[in-house]
């Protein structure tokens, strides 16, 4: 078993929508950055990574990439997964807890926690969503941006089999 810890953080925009955990977040601005800015995906990919000793999102997605303008960060999250397991590794579970004063997590971590479980070939169990504000505090109680903790906990594939019945599932 391998566990890693992912880090991020976005500066709110205005102009752009707020996509969290591959979930749009209606009626409040979005997040910056070269992706389409998902820093929950964006830490989630950094544990994974963290955990399977593969470096860290930048290796694998360098924001000079002009094809990553935009991205879908669900996409990279595959990718990283695709990475994670050619490594013989399987995601057991992840944590993630989003530090922002707004919007409210709760009544999306569902849906975040499902869209993140499908890329990640795990049940929606095994992915765990849950928002903190920062008690006014810092850049974040400022409203400037989001910050993001994401753990992640994988194991050796011992039984392929099951993996690829469970990916061709769509599961
Ligand atoms: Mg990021």
């Amino acid at each position: 078993m391998r566990v890693g810890l992912g880090y991020d953080s976005h500066r709110f925009d205005e102009s752009r929508p707020l996509r969290l955990g591959g979930v749009v977040v209606p009626d409040h601005p979005g997040l910056g950055g070269h992706s389409d800015g998902d820093a929950v995906t964006h830490a989630v990919i950094d544990a994974l990574l963290g955990a399977a000793g593969l470096g860290s999102i930048g290796d694998l997605f360098p924001d000079t990439d002009p094809d990553l303008e935009g991205a879908d960060s669900l996409e990279m999250l595959r990718g990283a997964v695709r990475e994670v397991e050619a490594v013989n590794y399987q995601v057991v579970n992840v944590d993630v807890t989003v530090v922002t004063e707004a919007p409210r997590i709760g009544p999306h971590a569902g849906a975040m926690a499902a869209r993140l479980s499908e890329v990640l070939h795990v049940p929606p169990a095994a992915v765990s969503v849950r928002g903190k504000s920062n008690e006014g505090m810092g850049w974040v109680g400022a409203g400037e941006g989001l910050a993001v903790l994401a753990v992640a906990l994988l194991d050796a594939i011992r039984d392929l089999d099951t993996l690829h019945a469970t990916i061709r599932s769509g599961g």
